[in-house]
């Protein structure tokens, strides 16, 4: 079936939006374990969709057991040059941004670390997909743990994740919720315990050092019904004085990009945060601008 996408302009002016530059800052491409897509037909669904900007986020994992142990590591430098031939062939229409997304482990802080300062990207967005060395989609981590030991490991590798000192983005912020809800069907969901448990920390760092959170709008299309982080937390975000997000598809395939972008717009608007552009973000230092 042929899924007819309403563009992002459109919808703007329909909403009464009026950001001048918009993005999805959270794709993936045939350089990740997961993803068989080609940057180019990434760029030609961004532009048909009307963006401006496309953030490539490929999985860069020092963990063995991850799939994509090994992948960007080896070859950041044809993901260079595959990034640079798309911007060549959409100057003018995109602008293209070289990002990674980091599958953060706190024993591998100086392996990602010494990575990055040798291999620069315009931007490093964090991810916590592990905890213990399990995988939060993986039930054995929900199974070996009481609800309140599980909480309060995760809440404690997001602390150390958001000190990362090359940390721009923080994706997914509360991606537990997906193996909680299957895997611990007798305890609801409830994003206040993850709060209680010492997320506002997460928050207030964050908002300090004037990185972004991300609003992942996979969350609608993976039946959360909500994106990742979802309202109670993006609200808490914004008391404790967040004011900017960005918004990320985690597409793995050209469709997916900026899916799920209308709904996500709907939640920032309602709990009152800005929807920003990466390049032209004031906190965006590391972004060189060299395009
Ligand atoms: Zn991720
Ligand atoms: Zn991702």
């Amino acid at each position: 079936m042929k899924r007819v996408y309403p563009t992002i302009r459109g919808t703007m002016k329909k909403s009464g939006c009026r950001a001048a530059f918009f993005g999805d800052y959270h794709v993936h491409s045939s350089f990740s374990s997961d993803s068989k897509e080609s940057l180019h037909r990434i760029c030609l669904q961004a532009v048909r969709f009307g963006l401006k900007e496309i953030g490539l986020t490929d999985h860069l994992s020092f963990f063995p057991a991850d799939p994509n142990y090994g992948c960007l590591n080896q070859f950041y430098h044809s993901y260079v040059n595959a990034v640079e031939k798309c911007r060549q062939q959409f100057k003018g229409m995109l602008t293209l941004f070289l990002g990674v997304e980091i599958d953060y482990h706190p024993d591998q802080e100086e392996e990602i670390n010494g990575f990055l300062k040798v291999h620069p990207f315009d931007y490093v967005l964090v991810s916590v997909h592990y905890v213990d060395h399990l995988s939060l989609m993986d039930e054995s981590f929900y199974l070996s743990r009481s609800p309140e030991v599980g909480i309060r490991q995760f809440v404690e590798t997001l602390q150390r994740a958001v000190l990362l000192p090359e940390l721009d983005v923080l994706a997914h912020l509360d991606w537990i919720k997906r193996g909680w809800q299957k895997f611990w069907p007798d305890f609801p969901y409830q994003p206040e315990l993850l709060l209680e448990a010492g997320l506002d920390q997460v928050l207030r760092v964050l908002v300090e050092r004037g990185a972004l959170l991300e609003i992942n709008t996979s969350g609608f299309r993976r039946g959360m019904g909500e994106p990742f982080p979802g309202e109670v937390i993006l609200s808490h975000y914004r008391e404790l004085g967040g004011k900017y997000c960005v918004l990320g598809s985690d597409a793995h395939r050209a469709e997916e990009v900026a899916d799920g972008f209308l709904e996500g717009l709907e939640v920032a608007r309602r709990v009152g945060l800005e929807v920003v552009s990466l390049y032209n973000h004031p906190s965006f230092t590391s972004i060189t601008k060299n395009f």
